[in-house]
């Protein structure tokens, strides 16, 4: 899931080509895991890609998991080899047990949430259903990552400020973090948000007359 668009990764498609170049892959599912799929397995669960296609797995414990720290899966080989020669990993203070029992409770309690997921899902619905009836422009996202992409920077600068006052907090992502062009606001849906909250969000919007510098001009 890709962190400023919201989008995926074709993992089908890309499993298909490792396998036939016989080259490796590398997920890194900092936003998918916790988020996507049947206990949160992630972007490879929810595309029904079989894990074992892709043969380095990394995630986050700092997102859905709410906690810190980070993981990388695969092989006992790789494993085997990262635990001897991953320098940083070597040479760091390892994580303190208190967090990695922290880790494996919020492992718990995210794998039995799905239905905070599906909430999560309709939230996602509901947003993109009112901006793009406001006449927004949004990404191809259908992950809690919701740009608004909007073009220039100082665009996305006053629309983030207005947003504000209104008690909506939605950063502002300018180049160099996206392409020159595509300024945009990163609206972050979370399962903790209400119906209620993303109407306020919607109304926040509405009041907001933002001149897109990507199409038209867009009046809610
Ligand atoms: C946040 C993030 C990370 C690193 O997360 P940590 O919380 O520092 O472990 C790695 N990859 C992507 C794509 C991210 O968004």
């Amino acid at each position: 899931v890709f962190s400023m668009d919201g989008d995926q990764g074709p993992w089908r498609e890309l499993a298909t080509l490792a396998a036939q170049s016989g080259n490796w892959l590398m997920i890194d599912d900092a936003h998918g895991l916790g988020v996507l799929g049947s206990e949160g397995r992630g972007t490879l669960a929810a595309q029904g890609v079989p894990p074992a296609s892709v043969h380095i797995q990394m995630g986050t414990f700092g997102k859905a998991l709410g906690v810190a720290g980070a993981f990388v899966g695969g092989s006992r080989e790789l494993v085997e080899y990262l635990v001897n020669f991953a320098r940083h990993y070597v040479y760091s203070t390892h994580m303190p047990a208190a967090q990695a029992c922290a880790v494996s409770k919020s492992i718990q309690l995210v794998r039995v949430a799905d239905e905070s997921r599906a909430h999560l899902g309709q939230l996602i619905a509901r947003f993109r259903q009112g901006a793009k009836a406001q006449g927004w422009q949004l990404g191809a996202s259908d992950t809690p990552i919701q740009p608004l992409l909007v073009g220039e920077s100082s665009v996305a600068l006053q629309l983030a400020e207005r947003l504000r006052e209104r008690g909506v907090w939605a950063g502002a992502i300018r180049p160099p973090t996206v392409p020159v062009g595509t300024a945009r606001l990163r609206i972050t849906l979370s399962a903790a948000h209400s119906e209620q909250d993303v109407d306020r969000l919607l109304d926040a919007l509405g009041v907001c007359p933002a001149v897109t510098t990507l199409g038209e001009a867009h009046y809610g």
